[in-house]
């Protein structure tokens, strides 16, 4: 069993530019769970499924053969043999992994898939249900949020930058929306973890997040 870092929390908090400096200088290797779900969502996309049909999700999901691979450190998510990376940081993708992640075979298929890859590495994984469900045993739990606002101005400024037109208040309102799914929904719902370490990085810099997690890693949890 490897060392497990497990970074939770809603959309747009920072858990993946978190998780991936913390294991860059730990030398651990970054599991990025959302891209997981986001590749089952575009293969229902392709498919044509309707993300509310859950009995058409249920049977459909069983087709797509998701598997990850590292390329020069980078987490490269394979969707039936293709190499799907350039596909999966759409809207479109993100609200539809967020309705269809809520589906008990999709979760159980891509769970597993995580455990297997904890079992054998050092990592440190982010997702929604990492602390609760995939890894209870992690030695680090943390629960990283920050206030909606604060979301959306970074994923604006995220998609702006790549030259992307877009309404911030559209996109709070879609952020707003998607933690209301993710934290209602029956299975593995997003919440805190009793032992998780609460971290709101509304006013923190990434710096200063990422240097509060590795003094967790250190003490071991505070
Ligand atoms: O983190 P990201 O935005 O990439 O995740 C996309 C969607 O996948 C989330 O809104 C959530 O519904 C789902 N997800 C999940 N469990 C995880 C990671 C992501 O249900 N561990």
């Amino acid at each position: 069993m490897g060392f497990n870092i497990a970074i939770d929390g809603p959309a747009g908090a920072g858990k993946s530019t978190i998780a991936k400096k913390v294991a860059k200088r730990l030398g651990y290797i970054y599991v990025d769970t959302g891209a997981m779900y986001r590749a089952m969502a575009l293969f229902l996309l392709k498919e044509g499924v309707d993300p509310k049909n859950s009995e058409a999700v249920n049977e459909k999901c069983k087709e797509a053969d998701i598997t990850i691979r590292y390329e020069n450190g980078e987490q490269v998510v394979y969707l039936n043999g293709e190499n799907v990376n350039a596909f999966l940081r759409t809207e479109q993708v993100g609200n539809m992994a967020s309705v269809t992640s809520a589906n008990p075979n999709v979760r159980k298929k891509l769970v597993e898939l995580q455990q297997k890859l904890a079992a054998d590495a050092d990592v440190v994984m982010d997702g929604r249900d990492i602390g609760t469900c995939v890894l209870p045993d992690a030695e680090v739990k943390v629960y990283l949020t920050a206030s909606s606002k604060v979301r959306a101005q970074r994923r604006y400024d995220e998609l702006t930058a790549k030259g992307e037109k877009c309404d911030i208040d559209v996109i709070e309102k879609d952020i707003i929306e998607r933690d209301y799914q993710d934290m209602t929904r029956e299975i593995s719902p997003l919440k805190q973890a009793e032992d998780a370490v609460l971290v709101d990085s509304s006013d923190m810099t990434i710096e200063e997040v990422a240097e509060t997690i590795m003094k967790m890693t250190v003490t071991g949890g505070i």
